[in-house]
């Protein structure tokens, strides 16, 4: 592990950066990481992670200080998600979350907003980012939730599926359709909802192959009158809000399969120096050092390119996309990786749920699906080639 050693010392983190990774660290290792199992097998909300989150006041790390916030870089936002998801993913995408569905509201919501909603994430509260409807996944263009104007309200009508946190979020930043724009694209709007809107309804928690303690939920609107205060922009900017925010949760959902395969690549070379076979340690074997070393060159290559975007949005760079797009392919297509083959070493006590490659396989697969299949990050790569 020297390498990685080497490579963390370069990295340049200032002395209050370095305060809060050397608390967040210590926190992933004596508290998140020994309880991950268990809320893996039971399916618990983590409710006390989330706590212990918040007791480091991390939501503050990204939300402005005039709304009592603590900002300090993207990059270390980024890390902190990474540390947290090597040690229990599902806790790790819940806070990930956080700054998913709340980073839009910051960037694109008005001072009233800000100062009326951020304090209570800020504070500890959950977010979540709702797009993805049961006809719209890959093409969110397609979504039929409807925003209908009456007067001081915003009438809500639709419903949304595999939502993060959708059941348990104070606040939920939900894109939808404003009534009197026929054009369907130009007329994507988003709002905020809050907890406790009257016709808000959790029709269903999804049953997943992993990050079982993250609750992905399907959710009804019927009729909700929200403020037309909580409208974020204007009706219509709704398309440009998504694209610019994907932009930024891209990286950080790279930073979440980072810290799976970060997790995968420590257990699969611990027990392939501890398991011998034929008289030699598994990693003796040529054919694994190789296997090693493309995943270890993979691991390295992807973890620069990530401070690389960062250090793109750290210096206000609004042209990123692309750079976020290759993050999200790499890290996600090198979880799936890393965990498969971290099993392989394994061999059958791989495939058992006493060990954590088990789990790191599952909770890999999810990381190459959302915040855009990777398909669609292949053709967004492929075309930004293509001459005009
Ligand atoms: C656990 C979980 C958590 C999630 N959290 C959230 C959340 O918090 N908020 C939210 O809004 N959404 C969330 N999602 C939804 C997620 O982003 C979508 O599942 C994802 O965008 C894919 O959409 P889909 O499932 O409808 O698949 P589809 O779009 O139907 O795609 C099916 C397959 O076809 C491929 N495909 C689609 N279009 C193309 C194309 N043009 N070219 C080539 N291949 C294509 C896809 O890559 C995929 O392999 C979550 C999903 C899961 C499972």
């Amino acid at each position: 592990m020297k390498i990685f050693e080497q490579f963390e010392r370069s990295r340049g983190w200032s002395g209050d950066e370095t305060l809060v990774l050397d608390q967040v660290r210590r926190l992933a290792a004596d508290r998140i990481a020994p309880r991950a199992e268990h809320h893996d097998r039971t399916g618990e909300f983590p409710w006390d992670n989330v706590r212990a989150l918040n007791d480091l006041g991390l939501n503050a790390l990204f939300v402005p200080e005039a709304h009592g916030g603590a900002p300090m870089s993207y990059r270390l936002y980024l890390e902190v998600v990474k540390i947290v998801s090597e040690a229990c993913a599902s806790t790790g995408i819940i806070y990930a979350t956080n700054f998913h569905g709340m980073k839009p509201l910051i960037d694109f919501g008005s001072d009233e907003q800000r100062g009326r909603l951020l304090p209570r994430i800020a504070e500890g509260g959950l977010g979540s980012l709702a797009i993805t409807e049961p006809d719209a996944g890959s093409d969110a263009t397609g979504m039929k939730t409807r925003f209908t104007p009456d007067g001081d309200a915003i009438v809500v009508e639709g419903g949304k599926t595999f939502i993060t946190s959708g059941d348990v979020a104070d606040l939920i930043l939900l894109f939808g359709k404003w009534s009197e724009i026929p054009d369907p694209r130009q007329a994507i709007s988003v709002l905020v909802l809050e907890k406790g809107t009257p016709g808000f309804e959790v029709v269903r928690r999804e049953e997943k192959m992993g990050h079982h303690a993250s609750s992905t939920a399907t959710l009804a609107f019927n009729g909700c009158r929200v403020p037309r205060a909580n409208l974020v922009g204007a009706p219509g900017d709704g398309l440009r809000i998504l694209l610019a925010s994907l932009n930024k949760s891209r990286p950080s959902v790279a930073a979440h399969a980072l810290g799976i395969a970060r997790a995968a690549f420590r257990d699969m070379i611990a027990y392939g120096n501890d398991r011998r076979q034929s008289g030699r340690r598994i990693v003796d074997y040529q054919g694994n050092q190789f296997l090693i070393a493309d995943l270890a060159s993979e691991l390295a290559m992807t973890e620069v390119w990530l401070d690389h975007v960062a250090a793109l949005v750290d210096g206000g760079s609004s042209d990123f996309g692309i750079e976020a797009s290759i993050a999200k392919l790499r890290a996600s297509d090198l979880a799936m990786r890393m965990a498969t083959e971290a099993v392989q070493l394994h061999g059958g006590y791989g495939y058992c749920r006493d060990y954590r490659v088990e789990r790191l396989m599952r909770d890999a697969k999810i990381t190459q699906i959302w915040e855009g299949a990777n398909q669609i990050h292949r053709q967004l790569i492929g075309r930004s080639f293509v001459s005009k």
